[in-house]
């Protein structure tokens, strides 16, 4: 014993072969049982489970531990560190309890383990005095802290040294808790399923693609994700479990696109005439990233294969004119196209801008939203329906079942991380039937989030990529600051001089929810406020979720047109809104939204050749909160604030699994786990190649999951 301690720290072996076993036989119902069938889960213990998640064992086995602490590493007492993890094993000399002078107990053993002696201390946890009794051999496993210039281990973990180690001398699983589930409960509840559950669960993977490409059968990965036996046998069990998730993910969008192929659209082929004539008449003529991407897009529409095409640029690069171009080619050709829009302010705009540039070229467009009154309503639906309008532009009632259209071409949906898969389904069914064929129009759709293009590909599979690089000419980088609260007149104070220079501001107030009635009333309440007291000398507007959609215009189309100087608004102006003269943004409250949020935001300013500024109010931030500020303070690059709210967030809170219609990844790292996602693109591929239909009976487990992976993202075909 005393020659081992010697020796110099080593971490445990690192041997990761997975044993050869026989393999037990799944138990699918067994693994559906809610977790009280579990000895030692109660009714109560259950309640606390559902809290953090888990209802059926299956689940309970994918709860994984939020992260792990090592303490493989043993060393003797008389080398220890401060700072340092580890595990010692030795036998107790004396053990005491004391009151500190607040009435706190506090247990304290003495362990010598022949090289040197160090003391443990628990507070508030008299009964241990019991369960340490001098001469007890024990495994301790902590931090080795500072007490009056001795070391300590201040609440290690312990267990006496013959018992099966659980939570030392090893990798400790670290689970989310929840209130009246203890630590160690937690862990002795998760072995137990561990131990007879895990060999249970069936394995969706045919074994030959398991061997090939050296996975871990899913029942070992998951013992060796709850209790690893070394860092290798945890990265590579890790790594089987990212790969299933990567694979029903690129399985699902793979098997989207395989369908999309199959249907046909109208080729758009027609002499350019209007198309000319429109760029013509812009007053400014297109970057070259917008030229290309225009290009791309008309070659698309050339085709009987309908265009899926994901149109990715930041806030300001300019999507809406790519889009417009789009639209004019297929009136050429005779067709209708739609731009749908999240918002009505958004529609709105889109409308009044497109009118203006279209109406000249004798194209009639119209706006459909849900505040379109009947009678207007009914005359639009027969202009869609008899194909004098040529383009229509709106929210989601563009895909409301009573509107169809004559001869729909191509169908655009800007902002596209507002919409879900099934919006995006329902749009594309608007195309003409042709005899027996529904037609597809083809799709374009614009995100301003700039996603890493391997994220973009492997998310977005079933589209073409097209990426708007470049900035139109003579934007400045946007001026950020967070101030606090009480530095608030500085704002003001800015605000001044900008409008005093003839340029516009936007006031944001906190809307967590765009009908949340609460934060409108503090819009109208500071808006009036602000009149009264801050701005009494200039013109300010008001627009909030709570207004009608004539009086939302109405504030749009005064402060677009310059009529006001100010405008106090909630989140409905966060997505799309340009009015270039604007050049400064206060955001209230700026540590309520997200990072993706507030980058929208301030991308309302910067739209023209003017210096811009965002500035950033919020007080007592949370830490996270500081992060995010100082993010956006720090770049205003799109993309890279992309990279680091995923960072922060993790892609499934990122993409907000319901908006996005992807399912929630739990383990894989979209952004670090490449070599798995490409393993799995790869694989996929290769499986729908053989086996398209998922027919084969060694493809049935798999077919299953998938359904309900996908099922979970609300989206089944
Ligand atoms: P977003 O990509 O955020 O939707 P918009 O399409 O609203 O951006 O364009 C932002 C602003 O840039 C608009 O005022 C638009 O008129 C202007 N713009 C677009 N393209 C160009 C260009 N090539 N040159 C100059 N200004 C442009
Ligand atoms: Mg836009």
């Amino acid at each position: 014993m005393d020659e081992e301690l010697d020796e110099e720290p080593a971490s445990v072996q690192e041997t990761a072969l997975e044993p050869e076993r026989p393999p037990a036989a799944p138990d699918p119902l067994g693994l559906t049982q809610p977790v009280t069938a579990l000895k030692g889960v109660g009714q109560k213990i259950a309640e606390r489970l559902n809290r953090i998640g888990p209802q059926t064992i299956w689940e309970l086995l994918y709860l994984f531990p939020r992260r792990y602490d090592d303490y493989t590493l043993m060393k003797p007492i008389s080398k220890l560190n401060y700072g340092e993890q580890v595990t010692v094993i030795g036998t107790i000399w004396q053990t005491r309890t004391r009151k500190t002078r607040i009435n706190q107990s506090i247990v304290e053993c003495i362990v010598n383990d022949g090289t040197g002696t160090v003391q443990a201390t628990w507070f508030n946890q008299p009964w241990l005095a019991d369960q340490l009794p001098a001469g007890l051999q024990i495994v301790l496993s902590g931090k080795v802290d500072l007490f009056l210039g001795r070391l300590v281990f201040n609440s290690p973990e312990w267990e006496p040294l013959e018992l099966e180690p659980l939570r030392t001398r090893r990798i400790v699983p670290i689970y989310p808790l929840t209130e009246g589930l203890t630590a160690s409960k937690m862990r002795e509840l998760m072995q137990r399923a561990v131990r007879e559950w895990a060999e249970r669960v069936p394995d969706p993977l045919p074994i030959e693609t398991r061997r090939r490409l050296h996975l871990y059968s899913l029942a070992y990965a998951l013992q060796q994700m709850h209790f690893p036996e070394s860092h290798e046998a945890l990265r590579q069990a890790r790594q089987r479990l990212a790969f299933d998730e990567l694979f029903l993910l690129q399985l699902g969008v793979q098997r989207q696109r395989r369908e999309w192929l199959q249907y046909t659209a109208l080729p758009l082929v027609a002499p350019p005439e209007r198309y000319e004539t429109f760029l013509a008449a812009l007053p400014f003529s297109l970057t070259a990233a917008q030229q290309r991407v225009v290009d791309e897009i008309r070659a698309d529409m050339t085709q009987s294969r309908p265009m899926n095409r994901l149109l990715q640029g930041d806030v300001g690069s300019g999507k809406t004119i790519v889009a417009a171009a789009a639209m004019v080619s297929a009136v050429d050709a005779g067709a209708q196209s739609a731009l749908m829009a999240p918002t009505e302010i958004l529609a709105e705009q889109h409308y009044r801008g497109l009118r203006q540039l279209l109406e000249p070229l004798g194209i009639h467009v119209s706006l459909l939203t849900g505040s379109t009154p009947a009678a207007e309503r009914a005359v639009i639906l027969a202009g869609l329906a008899d194909g004098s309008i040529h383009i229509a532009i709106g929210t989601h009632a563009l895909i409301q079942p009573p509107v169809t259209f004559q001869r729909l071409a191509l169908a655009v949906i800007d902002e596209q991380h507002r919409f879900g898969v099934d919006q995006r389904a329902a749009l594309r069914q608007k195309g003409p039937q042709v005899g027996e064929d529904a037609i597809s129009p083809h799709l374009l759709v614009m995100s301003a989030t700039p996603i890493p293009r391997t994220l973009a590909l492997s998310l977005y599979g079933d589209l073409d990529l097209s990426v708007l690089d470049e900035m139109p000419p003579g934007r400045q980088e946007i001026k950020t600051r967070w101030l606090r609260a009480s530095e608030r007149e500085r704002a003001y104070n800015f605000i001044r001089r900008q409008t005093a220079e003839g340029r516009q501001a936007y006031i944001i107030y906190p809307l967590v929810e765009e009908s949340d009635s609460i934060d409108a009333r503090a819009a109208v309440e500071e808006f009036e406020r602000l009149s009264r007291e801050v701005f009494p000398d200039r013109r300010l507007g008001l627009v909030h979720g709570r207004l009608r959609a004539n009086e939302k215009d109405e504030a749009m189309r005064a402060f677009a047109a310059g009529g006001s100087d100010v405008l106090v608004a909630t989140s409905v102006i966060e997505v799309g809104v340009d009015v270039p003269n604007s050049t400064i943004i206060v955001i209230e409250g700026a540590d309520r939204f997200g990072l993706a949020q507030l980058h929208q935001f301030r991308g309302r300013v910067g739209r023209g050749e003017h210096q811009s500024y965002c500035i950033l109010i919020a007080e007592d931030v949370s830490a996270e909160a500081e992060q995010r500020l100082a993010a956006l303070e720090a770049t205003n690059d799109g993309f890279v604030l992309a990279e680091r709210d995923l960072e922060l967030r993790g892609p499934g809170e990122f993409f907000g699994s319901r908006q996005s219609g992807l399912p929630e990844l739990r383990l894989a790292s979209l952004l670090h786990d490449v070599e798995v996602l490409d393993m799995a693109q790869r694989e996929a591929a290769a499986l729908f190649a053989a086996d398209p239909q998922l027919e084969w009976p060694e493809h049935a487990l798999l077919r299953d999951r998938l359904e309900a992976f996908w099922q979970q993202a609300g989206d089944v075909s």
